[in-house]
């Protein structure tokens, strides 16, 4: 089994096996309580204090306080609410503390949103203040000199955890020196941890909150440092652990593994040098240019972590390439938040003023400063895998011809949907309804397969497919005179059910029928029969779904409608198609599946990751039977066949879990009572296999 590749060291990080056994040792042996005055209870003490101790000297922190608690979110609150505990009072005392929070506006969310929810329960009512950042992700220090005078607090970060973008942090201070600003100062500084060297006791920094996880220390754990003479207020108050800072038993098992990796760090034998870092970074990124052509770099790498790359590829969806890269067991994290429907642009690289197309569809890759060579090898074979894969599914430009789809494509199946109808024999096609945001991937996709588009359709008027028409440049048919709806002046025609003879359109053995019903426009695709298209011979429908219920009496039971638009994706519906089904009754779970495979040895599994997945997975699938690969996007091209068989039994799987259900859904409403969906997907069942 290949192993996999995390590189996704600014999210987490695997524990040290050091500090593991660290963590061991403080939960077994040394399981004292460290207010305990026991033996037992002074050992535990002891392990506490060394690891106070190193990181005291590593951060220097002087005589500032130095807490353990249970990481960067909660040192974050801490330091806001002492901020503005402070503020309070000292407004009450009459001084003028300033208006404005200010904040960097790529924090990490933890920051606004813990400045606003202590605002509002301590009742300062101060205003919330982004700072901008400019091109390269760096604070704009013009923009907090001009606010400096009235700000109360200020809050940046040592490093960002999505771009790696390292802050000018004595810049910052000079500003605030120079204006006489008086306003707290907080430094979130998560991601410098380990990569950048830190003296903060030097620095007027009055709060820099750390966490263990993002350094080889389990989840859990983090640190606090308070300048001395910075205002403090504890945030949970009761034993008076941490010298009354922070109560509560101390999390020893977390404070042992982060001791060991301080000291690790102190050391300086265990984690990589910059040098070297930077050295795998450029290894990667070369890949990374090399298998996916005309990628762009959101983060500029003579300023930002060496083991952070930000970076986005044209035609590509973050989506897409989180896909190919965990097929390929490469574990990376896609910028920005993924919604159900479309992916949301980072507001990181919005910040930037990063172009729409990169903010939405942008990769982090990032390490941790324990990786060595062997690791990036790998990850750069692998990304050149991930490069011929998406080569080889036509996401990316080829000029290699790869396999040739034939029947119907629906592509961008999430909410939006372009449908491509395709006659390998004949090497011609039909867009029907493409949408602006598939250009591209049109394009690349008629260009790697050499189809030549004899018509772009329209189910309703006034559709503007010019841009798509020129980017298809030699691969779009000669122009002949076409109606309003795309649909070409030629002479072929066709009857109908009800008799009526409508223009269509040949596409190898299938016919594509033209009904005009007022302003809307449906197009039938089937098998005609000597100059009839029956409706039971009607296989597809491409209708707007508000025009739909004219198709009655053209069309059969068996016939799938298309839609123009996807938003419930629901792929394709039928003239039994129920509105909706529910979710438990179809999800299997690995024990689930053996049973049902056991019960029912014709069980069909059908995998429904796209071809460019299967291409880049390193492993066999982890789930017994023979598995057949139908991708989401020819669901319906495949589903009528599946519908003349509603005896059998489909088990779908996919990544997750998410895409297997939408199929298992979609089959179900139109009618196939024994579809199902592997949750949890093959990520789990890869889990199940291996316990
Ligand atoms: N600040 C930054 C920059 C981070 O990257 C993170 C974690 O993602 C946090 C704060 C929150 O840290 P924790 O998970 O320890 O609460």
């Amino acid at each position: 089994m290949t192993t996999e590749i995390y590189l996704d060291g600014n999210a987490t990080s695997p524990v040290l096996p050091a500090a593991i056994a660290a963590a061991t040792c403080a939960m077994g042996q040394r399981y004292g309580n460290p207010s305990s005055s026991h033996a037992a209870g002074l050992s535990a003490k002891a392990l506490l204090d060394q690891a106070r101790q190193c990181a005291r000297r590593l951060l220097g922190v002087g005589d500032g306080r130095l807490m353990f608690n249970s990481g960067a979110t909660e040192g974050i609150q801490t330091a806001v609410l002492s901020a503005l505990v402070a503020l309070r009072e000292r407004r009450e005392q009459g001084e003028a503390i300033g208006s404005l929070l200010v904040y960097g506006a790529t924090e990490h969310k933890a920051v606004p949103e813990s400045l606003a929810h202590w605002n509002r329960l301590l009742g300062l009512n101060l205003t919330l203040h982004k700072l901008p950042v400019n091109a390269q992700g760096m604070h704009d220090l013009a923009a907090l000199r001009a606010c400096a005078a009235e700000a109360a607090l200020v809050c940046t970060m040592a490093a960002n955890n999505e771009t790696g973008v390292i802050s000018d942090i004595a810049g910052i201070q000079a500003v605030l020196e120079q204006t006489g600003c008086k306003a707290y100062w907080m430094v979130d500084c998560v991601q410098a941890l380990g990569k950048l060297a830190l003296n903060l006791a030097a620095t007027r920094i009055d709060y820099a909150p750390f966490s263990g996880h993002k350094l080889y220390a389990p989840k859990g754990i983090g640190m606090l440092y308070v300048r001395a003479g910075a205002p403090f207020t504890p945030l949970i108050v009761g034993g008076g652990q941490e010298s009354a800072q922070r109560s509560g038993t101390e999390n020893m098992a977390g404070i042992a593994a982060l001791g060991t990796v301080l000291a690790a760090l102190e050391r300086g034998d265990t984690f990589r040098s910059h040098d070297e870092l930077e050295g795998y970074r450029a290894r990667l990124a070369d890949a990374l240019r090399e298998a996916l052509p005309g990628i762009v770099f959101n983060n500029p790498f003579e300023n930002s972590l060496p083991t952070t790359l930000n970076f986005s590829v044209p035609g590509l969806s973050s989506r897409e390439l989180m896909d190919v890269f965990d097929a390929a067991q490469v574990r990376v994290s896609s910028g920005s938040a993924c919604s159900a429907a479309k992916a949301a642009p980072s507001y990181v690289l919005d910040a930037m003023q990063v172009p729409l197309w990169r903010s939405a569809g942008a990769i982090r890759m990032s390490f941790g400063p324990l990786i060595d060579a062997a690791m990036i090898d790998d990850a750069c074979r692998r990304i050149a895998r991930c490069g011929a894969a998406l080569r080889s599914g036509c996401l990316i430009p080829s000029e290699r011809h790869s396999t040739v789809h034939d029947g119907l494509l629906q592509m961008g199946v999430e909410g939006v949907c372009s449908w491509l109808v395709l006659d390998a024999a004949s090497r011609s096609c039909v867009l029907i309804d493409p949408l602006p945001e598939h250009t591209g991937r049109i394009e690349a996709f008629v260009r790697c397969q050499n189809y030549r588009v004899q018509a772009i359709l329209n189910t309703s008027a006034g559709q503007e497919n010019g841009a798509l028409l020129e980017a298809l440049g030699r691969h779009a048919a000669s122009r002949v005179a076409a109606d309003a709806y795309g649909w070409p002046a030629l002479p072929e025609r066709v009857t109908l059910a009800d008799g009526q003879s409508v223009a269509a359109l040949q596409l190898g053995a299938r016919t594509l029928a033209c009904v005009s019903d007022g302003a809307c426009r449906h197009y039938l695709l089937g098998a005609a029969v000597q100059g009839r298209l029956d409706a039971a011979a009607v296989r597809f429908a491409f209708s707007t779904a508000s025009c739909a219920p004219a198709l009655q009496g053209l069309t059969g039971a068996a016939t799938l409608l298309c839609p123009s638009r996807d938003e419930h994706n629901q792929f394709c519906s039928g003239a039994a198609a129920a509105d909706a089904v529910c979710c438990d009754s179809l999800q299997l779970d690995h024990a689930g599946l053996n049973a049902l495979l056991g019960s029912h040895p014709a069980v069909e599994l059908i995998d429904v990751r796209e071809d460019f997945e299967y291409a880049a997975s390193a492993n066999l699938l982890a789930v017994a039977g023979k598995v057949q690969s139908v991708p989401l996007s020819r669901l319906t091209e495949h589903a009528s066949s599946w519908l003349a068989a509603p005896d059998s039994t489909l088990v779908f799987i996919c990544r997750s879990g998410n895409r297997s259900l939408k199929a298992a859904q979609c089959l179900r409403r139109l009618g196939h009572q024994h579809s199902y969906s592997l949750s949890g997907g093959l990520a789990l069942a890869a889990l199940a296999q291996a316990a």
